[in-house]
């Protein structure tokens, strides 16, 4: 059953590597060959197998999710797939097809445990395979959690500014203010937005509009203290949480921020330095009040300093 070719790529494979073949070919004659043609399913996932596999030439693919999401694992002339069920007797875990026409030897597992018994070599080379295998498993769960963690982020941080947008902050202030009431603690909220924006964008292009609103957000952001929370509420409009401060204080923290627009935001232009400056409407959290009502209370601050003239603060009655 094993010819000179078989010899010559069992000889290599890492089952056998540092140990005889003739010690243990009594053994092999109980294995058989397998062909595969380029495609052809070996393994599928909650299908019983009771066979290792090693690759005397071609190519197998291990997928975990299925063939439309990348492979976990190619494994190449001289590897084996097909150990975990031995360990376990559970069914195969995965999805295992042959990439090219492949050759393989098929070890039925009581042989595998008889060349464990028979061969010290080969329960050596057995655990290496098998603890190759588990720190390949933990690389590639530590890179899907890195993953998700950068799903998660870009899911709540906003991609042109680099601040958290409106749907970090849809969930994030309604707890603030929560928190807030339940400590019986003042907090306020400013709106901010850019005034005439519009033509800006008209006159010099969305280009430089984009620049300023990525330079308008990091004005305010570094304006802040710790405690407060800034998102992008979308378009050139800024929410700003300020726990534990009461209106006279996030009036001045609201004021600050516009000076601090109007210093430092200005971009350079064929026409000289445009200068850009912010309104804010400010309100402070009646007891009780929802997120929904303070920001609508907002807001119509906001409208009255865009209606008094622009670049200025208003507060809500
Ligand atoms: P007001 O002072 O009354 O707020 O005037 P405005 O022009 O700023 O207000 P309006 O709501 O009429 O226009 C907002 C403009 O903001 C419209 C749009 O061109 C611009 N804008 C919104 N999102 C973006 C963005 O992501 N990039 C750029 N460059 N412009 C944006
Ligand atoms: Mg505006
Ligand atoms: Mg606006």
């Amino acid at each position: 059953m094993i010819d000179s070719q078989d010899r010559k790529h069992l000889e290599q494979a890492k089952l056998f590597a540092n140990i005889s073949l003739e010690s243990v070919e009594h053994l092999l004659e109980r294995c058989h060959r397998l062909e595969l043609e380029r495609g052809e399913h070996l393994l599928e996932a909650g299908v019983a197998n009771s066979h290792l596999y090693l690759v005397l030439d071609g190519e197998l693919r291990v997928y975990l999710a299925g063939r439309d999401m990348p492979e976990h694992a190619v494994f190449g002339p001289g590897e084996c797939v097909g150990e975990m069920s031995l360990l376990d007797s559970r069914q195969a875990s995965a999805l295992v097809l042959a990439a090219a026409d492949t050759r393989l030897l098929a070890m039925p597992h009581e042989v595998l445990w008889s060349l464990v018994d028979c061969s010290h070599g080969v329960a050596r080379n057995l655990l290496a395979i098998m603890a190759g295998r588990m720190r390949n498993d933990n690389l590639t769960m530590v890179s899907s959690q890195t993953h998700s963690l950068e799903f998660e982020q870009a899911a709540s941080v906003d991609a042109l500014t680099g601040i958290h947008n409106r749907r970090w902050l849809l969930e994030a202030y309604p707890r603030a203010i929560d928190r807030c009431e339940r400590d019986n603690e003042l907090l306020c909220l400013v709106i901010a937005d850019i005034d005439l924006f519009k033509s800006f964008n008209e006159r010099f292009g969305h280009l430089a509009g984009d620049a300023v609103l990525r330079r308008v957000a990091r004005q305010l952001a570094e304006g802040l203290r710790a405690q407060d929370l800034i998102a992008r509420y979308g378009g050139e409009e800024f929410l700003i949480l300020l726990p534990r401060s009461a209106l006279d204080e996030a009036l001045l923290i609201a004021e600050r921020l516009r000076d601090l627009v109007a210093a430092g935001c200005g971009l350079e232009t064929e026409e000289g330095v445009q200068g850009v400056t912010i309104s804010c409407g400010v309100a402070q959290m009646i007891r009780g009040e929802q997120f929904d009502t303070l920001a609508l209370r907002a807001d119509e601050a906001l409208r009255r300093a865009k209606q008094n003239g622009r670049d200025r603060v208003e507060m809500a009655e």
